[in-house]
């Protein structure tokens, strides 16, 4: 339940749901997810489904970690540097370090963060930086970088993120949809491409994640 088979056969799932970046589908191939959720979960590790990971945070969806990964690619192959926002169990941070040279990830939640830690040093992700701190400011000293993936829904994007992205490169966020404030637990998923005269905004699809909260918890 916990083999490369039941990997390979999420991998064509997502294939049949139109996720086409051949990078992205590897690096979801090559990431054991069983290893980011509590052992009495995972059995279910390879469903296409978010599964709580404690502390009121969730895993997310494969299908959307796929999903935001392409998007956050665009038409490259690799990227040099990438923040993520919400570390959470470490699985999208996992996916991405098969994507980028080196992926900055910053948590609000302590014993989250030193979980995921233990995650990535275990798995040899030495390409992985870690931060205890309020995501909503970014990681200023490594700025700009080539791609910014925030994994908590956001009322709209911290102008700080958006400051702290590189010209040309990409950030993915799940904003809060105007249409829809009485429905709190959806958003849009957004991708926000940074040109030299200021920021082109598109729609991707509807998703629900978990809210970005401010400070330290
Ligand atoms: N990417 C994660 C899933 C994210 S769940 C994974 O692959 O498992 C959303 C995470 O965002 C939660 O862990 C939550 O604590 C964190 N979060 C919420 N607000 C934040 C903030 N302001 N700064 C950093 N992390 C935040």
């Amino acid at each position: 339940m916990t083999s490369q088979s039941s990997r390979d056969r999420l991998v064509s799932r997502l294939r049949e749901q139109g996720i086409r970046h051949a990078a992205v589908l590897e690096a979801i191939a090559a990431t054991p997810r069983h290893l980011f959720i509590d052992e009495a979960m995972s059995s279910h590790a390879y469903e296409n489904t978010s599964l709580p990971i404690g502390l009121g945070q969730t895993i997310s969806q494969p299908y959307i970690v796929a999903r935001m990964s392409e998007a956050l690619l665009g038409a490259a192959d690799r990227l040099d540097k990438v923040l993520e926002i919400g570390t959470g169990s470490g699985y999208q941070a996992a996916v991405l370090s098969l994507l980028c040279q080196r992926v900055f990830t910053v948590e609000r939640i302590e014993p989250l963060l030193r979980q995921a830690r233990r995650r990535f040093h275990s798995l040899g992700l030495h390409n992985v930086f870690t931060r205890y701190a309020d995501g909503q400011n970014g990681w200023l000293s490594q700025a700009p970088f080539d791609g910014i993936m925030v994994t908590a829904a956001c009322p709209e994007v911290p102008e700080a993120l958006l400051q702290q992205l590189a010209v040309g490169a990409r950030l993915i966020a799940p904003v809060n949809a105007l249409r829809r404030l009485d429905q709190a637990s959806v958003q849009e998923l957004l991708v926000i491409t940074r040109s030299e005269d200021g920021f082109e905004r598109q729609q991707l699809e509807d998703v629900s994640f978990v809210p970005l909260l401010p400070g330290l918890a």
